[in-house]
């Protein structure tokens, strides 16, 4: 029965470990509590081997099994004891070399002795035949101890009590869990600590290797210390709360698109209520939307002013067969907002909100690719304001500032929809008119220009009438326009207007008549 039990206790060791090195990836934290259950594995087989053979020789050769794993329990201990105390903390060869000194010793002494003269650790053999109750009736290989078997004690006891300090010191500061799970740690330490004293007051091995069994029972308290909470209690906790308080909507659906949970924040969607097991087509009744979120496609869209891109995450169960589905409603709508105002912002004149210079260009390019095909004609315009310096002078800079701003309004509100208009720069504009003759241009010009002219601005005490000066070109979309010089022709029928008295719309070729 013994020997049926360290069997057993050796594959179930094998097992667990298998477990933790395939099943629990991406936790560094248990491999070295996956390596504790390897060693023990080994440790119960070689013992079990040892329990079943009869000659001395087949007992010494499975006694050998057991010290592949026993000389280097101790330092894995103490690794583990490092990690939780430390979970980043790195190992090296180069560095930690000096705690494999007397494993690596055991290691060799404990391998050569009984088929070499080596008697460091182990000095004679002997096999005790007695069949004891004490021993269950088996017999029982007994050992004298070397030196270095003594030493070995020695340096487990002391790194025993080192691990157990460091529990002990992660006990008094650690709180909730960590306080448990250190206990607990401490606890099997001190034993271990306690059971070594034994190994001192005598010179040769007694009966069955009862160390055995407490190293086992002591690799599943910590294994359930550290594995139980954080692997089966903590992480299902998190992925719970992950889902519940999320600011950001979730559903969650089982595989016929029925609603089987939702989240708090699933009430900022609609008002609509919930029920369980709804389809969801009876929740989402937008059919856009709906079989946006069927066919999984990513989709944006609006519901209660707020602007959400919908994901439909696949839940699958690990043969890959989907079992539901997670919907999570990602509210965009801040993030849009601030990309929005940044393109406005980069597109616009802070002053007058018109576009700016370079917005400009890109739509009159965007228009120039567009009605390429039409050979449509169109129309620049250049406006200037009239003595605007004398505004300034007079009320100031910031009452200069206001008025930019309204006769700007007024400019846009006078031009066609069509219109491309932006503020060029200082106290000039410049416009783009789309599919007008030239007839046309120089009367929609004349309709902004007498707006102006017809505005009084009211600033308190302060009333200001002022009047603008218009350039006009005007050209064909055929492929080689060319708007700078446009631009240019409508500056020189501008300046045209300022020279014939100001307040009136020209065009470069006024020049000559
Ligand atoms: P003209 O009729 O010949 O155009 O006379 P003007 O005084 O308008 O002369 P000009 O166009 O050369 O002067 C532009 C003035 O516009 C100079 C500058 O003080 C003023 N100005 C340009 N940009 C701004 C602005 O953003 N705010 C204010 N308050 N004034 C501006
Ligand atoms: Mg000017
Ligand atoms: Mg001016």
């Amino acid at each position: 029965m013994l020997i049926g039990g360290t069997i057993a206790l050796a594959v179930v060791a094998l097992a667990i470990a298998i477990v933790i090195f395939v099943r629990i990836p991406r936790r560094n934290g248990l491999s070295q509590i996956g390596l504790l259950f390897v060693l023990e594995a080994v440790y119960a087989f070689g013992y079990a081997l040892e329990l079943m053979s009869e000659t001395e020789l087949t007992k010494v050769l499975s006694n050998r099994v057991q010290y592949l794993a026993i000389p280097f329990l101790s330092t894995i201990w103490l690794i583990i004891a490092i990690r939780f105390k430390t979970p980043s903390y790195h190992f090296s060869l180069k560095k930690h070399y000096a705690f494999l000194v007397v494993p690596l010793l055991v290691f060799f002494a404990a391998q050569l002795s009984y088929f070499t003269s080596m008697d460091w650790y182990y000095k004679s053999f002997d096999i005790d035949n007695s069949l004891s109750i004490d021993n269950f009736g088996l017999a029982i290989l007994i050992i004298e101890k070397g030196f270095l078997y003594f030493v070995n004690a020695v340096y487990n006891v002391i790194l025993v009590l080192i691990v157990t300090g460091m529990y002990a010191k992660i006990f008094i500061k650690s709180s909730g869990i960590q306080k448990k799970q250190s206990f607990a740690m401490m606890f099997c330490s001190a034993i271990t600590a306690v059971a070594t004293i034994p190994i001192f007051l005598t010179t040769h091995t007694l009966g069955i290797d009862l160390s055995l069994y407490l190293y086992v029972i002591l690799g599943y308290i910590i294994l359930y210390a550290t594995v139980n909470y954080e692997v089966f209690d903590l992480a299902p906790l998190a992925h719970r709360a992950t889902f519940e308080h999320s600011t950001d909507p979730m559903l969650l659906l089982d595989d016929r698109f029925e609603i089987v949970s939702w989240n708090q924040a699933i009430q900022s969607l609609q008002s609509r209520p919930l029920l369980y097991r709804m389809p969801l087509k009876r929740y989402i009744r937008d059919d856009e939307v709906y079989s946006a979120i069927f066919l999984k496609q990513t989709s944006t869209f609006f519901i209660k002013e707020k602007r959400y891109i919908v994901e439909t995450v696949d839940l699958k169960t690990k043969r890959g067969r989907i079992n539901g589905y997670l919907l999570k409603f990602n509210d965009m709508t801040a993030y849009l907002e601030k990309i929005e105002r940044l393109d406005f912002d980069a597109s616009h004149d802070a002053l007058t909100k018109l576009l700016n210079r370079r917005a400009f260009f890109e739509r009159v390019d965007r228009y120039f690719q567009s009605a390429f095909r039409s050979q449509e004609s169109f129309a620049v315009m250049m406006i200037d304001i009239d003595d605007f310096k004398l505004v300034n002078d007079t009320h100031g800079h910031l009452v200069g500032d206001l008025l930019l701003e309204d006769l700007s309004n007024i400019l846009y509100r006078n031009l066609p929809d069509n219109a491309i208009f932006s503020r060029y720069g200082g106290e000039e504009f410049v416009g783009l008119l789309p599919q007008v003759s030239l007839e046309e241009a120089l009367r929609l010009s004349d309709i902004a220009r007498i707006a102006v002219e017809n505005r009084w601005f009211v600033y308190g005490e302060i009333k200001i009438q002022i009047q603008v000066s218009i350039g006009v070109s005007h050209g064909m979309v055929d492929g080689n326009q060319d708007i700078m010089n446009h631009i240019y022709q409508a500056d020189m029928g501008m300046y045209q207007a300022k020279k014939n008295g100001k307040n009136c719309v020209m065009t470069a070729s006024s020049i000559q008549n």
